[in-house]
């Protein structure tokens, strides 16, 4: 089995129902069990100006290879996308594989860690949630990476949601 960290970020149709929805299915995928979930965040989207986007991280304890475990998150973000037709899409619903195990990967359709983790805030910071003492495969501290990013453009939203 191996610890694989999943970013979950959504900014249509609903953004939270659609991240507490994805954490249900991250957590029915054959071979795996969803062990921790992130605080959801809303932050500022990066790039052309469009809603906020709600934010959040989970961690799986999963059987699947990560070429596996990426079709599996592609699959959940397809059905995500057919919710509403006349209002697909791209980001209903984006999973990211952030981490898996201490691998690292350079695959065609697969870069592990994601390329974005090192410094987006809305994934350092969920990712504290679940565990703030993780190191990343090349031995960076996320505690070091947090420190060179200011909580910035992001809000914790309260438990209640
Ligand atoms: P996006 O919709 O912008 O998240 O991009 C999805 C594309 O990124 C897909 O074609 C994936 O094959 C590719 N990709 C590369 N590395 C990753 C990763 N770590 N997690 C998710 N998708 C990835």
């Amino acid at each position: 089995m191996v610890l694989a960290y999943i970013g979950l970020g959504s900014n249509l149709e609903e953004p939270l129902a659609q991240i507490k929805r994805a954490f249900d299915e991250l957590g029915n995928l054959p071979h795996t069990r969803l062990t921790a979930r992130s605080a959801l965040y809303q932050s500022r989207a990066i790039g052309p100006q469009q809603p906020d986007y709600v934010n959040a991280v989970a961690r799986l304890e999963t059987g699947l290879t990560s070429l596996d475990l990426l079709d599996a998150l592609q699959a959940i973000e397809q059905v995500h996308r057919r919710v509403r037709l006349q209002h697909w899409g791209p980001r209903t619903l984006d999973l990211d594989l952030l981490l898996y195990g201490a691998e690292t990967i350079q695959h065609p359709r697969l870069v592990v860690p994601h390329p974005y983790l090192t410094q987006r805030a809305f994934v350092l910071y969920p990712l504290a949630d679940i565990d703030p003492n993780l190191q990343l495969p090349d031995g960076q501290s996320l505690q070091a990476l947090l420190q060179q990013c200011p909580f910035e453009d992001i809000v914790r939203l309260p438990k209640s949601h």
